[in-house]
């Protein structure tokens, strides 16, 4: 745990983004923040040491990148983790046996697996609701329910949660809202404000946003459930070395300037494909034709690269797929570079067929993350992997 220096929250979103949770190094003046790479600390005398004991519990390049993202998402404590499903397993051991959680149904293939093939077998259980209707969340509520999950925009069914609504019904029950944050990234979307809990991300995707790093961040405001969270990071060690707490740092120096370019293509691309396919075949929160534009809009400030394309059929997704010459054929999301993926089966691949259906997220469904390429490029690109659709 390592909470933030207030003064950071003083200033604008791109200032943080530079400067937060770093100060020039006290020993050098160096203006980056120092790989700090050691797994114990010397003390002075017995009792006596500068705050650091072993590398599991704290480490000073690390405590830079929690503090970074903790400002960026408005939030007291930031904790950086090995992975976002390391981040999530680590927010779940707040949980004890007999606990009761409700889950959005259309969360990141990942998460699902957690919950049902490990944790729900350590007597954790689990019901999952479509929680773009927040009364759902509230029928499915029980006096054991301990934790709301829930992702907004989803994957990659593109599905809103309204945010707020979800907060109350949590609280109402005396439950937590844990959102993950990873789509939308705090430069759009900032859950804390809206009365969530717990925020976490993979920062394997937009945060670091160059595709060369697995890591996972949380932020809360509460003293006491960050003590606890901090408990759990060094008791379980679900933590990264230090070298990737500084790459995500030197990503999320970028982070406000690569969001504007995703957004900005990704609108520019979602207007092509929904004049291509029609509009009620493409899935992004910033079409006014997705159902849910209104209720996006007010709790983002842009929709970011992330689109999702129903072509009906898997021969159709297996064309554009295998035509693409700039985007590339890949599981994740949110680098600089454009990828495109089937999520049925790929990073969905472990959710039940018969879920899926229901859902409707059949084998014709393809997404795409933009990148911040030419925008020129990538609709080039894309008319060619279409031809004849
Ligand atoms: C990738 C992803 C995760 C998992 O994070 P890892 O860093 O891969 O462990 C969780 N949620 C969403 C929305 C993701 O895209």
């Amino acid at each position: 745990m390592t909470r933030i220096f207030e003064d950071d929250l003083r200033s604008g979103f791109g200032t943080r983004a530079i400067h937060a949770g770093q100060r020039p190094d006290p020993t050098s003046g160096a203006i980056m923040t120092p790989i700090y790479q050691t797994s114990t600390y010397v003390q002075d005398a017995l009792g006596q040491h500068k705050g650091y004991e072993y590398a599991r519990g704290k480490n000073p390049t690390r405590e830079a990148l929690e503090r970074n993202v903790a400002a960026l998402e408005g939030g007291r404590h930031g904790f950086h983790f090995g992975s976002g499903m390391g981040t999530l397993d680590s927010i779940m051991k707040l949980c004890r046996a007999g606990d009761h959680i409700v889950c959005g149904e259309n969360v990141y293939g990942g998460t699902f697996r957690l919950f049902d093939k490990l944790l729900q077998h350590l007597g954790l259980s689990f019901t999952y609701v479509d929680t773009r209707d927040p009364q759902k969340i509230a029928d499915a509520m029980t006096p054991k329910t301990r934790q709301v999950h829930v992702e907004t925009p989803t994957n990659p069914l593109m599905w809103i949660t309204d945010l707020r609504a979800a907060a109350d019904v949590a609280h109402r029950g005396n439950a937590l809202l844990v959102v993950d944050n990873t789509f939308a990234s705090p430069y759009f979307q900032r859950p804390l404000e809206f009365g969530a809990d717990i925020v976490w991300h993979s920062a394997t995707k937009y945060l670091n946003g160059h595709s060369d790093l697995v890591g996972g961040i949380a932020v809360l405001n509460d003293d006491d459930l960050a003590t606890r969270l901090q408990f759990i990071l060094n008791a379980a060690g679900a933590v990264p070395g230090p070298f990737d707490s500084w790459l995500i740092l030197r990503g999320t120096k970028t982070l406000h300037l690569r969001m504007r370019q995703h957004d900005a293509n990704g609108r520019r691309i979602a207007q092509w494909l929904a004049e291509r396919v029609g509009h009620e075949h493409v899935l992004y929160p910033g079409l006014e034709s997705h159902p849910q534009y209104e209720l996006a809009k007010r709790q983002m400030s842009g929709f970011g690269g992330m689109i999702t394309v129903e072509l009906g059929t898997k021969e159709r997704a297996a064309q554009v797929l295998n035509r693409v010459r700039i985007f590339s054929l890949a599981e994740s999301l949110g680098g600089v570079e454009s990828l495109i993926s089937l999520p049925a089966l790929m990073t969905h691949a472990s959710v039940p067929p018969d879920k899926k259906a229901e859902m409707g997220m059949g084998e014709g469904m393809i997404r795409l993350s933009c990148g911040v390429e030419e925008v020129e490029d990538l609709l080039a690109d894309l008319e060619q992997a279409f031809e004849g659709i």
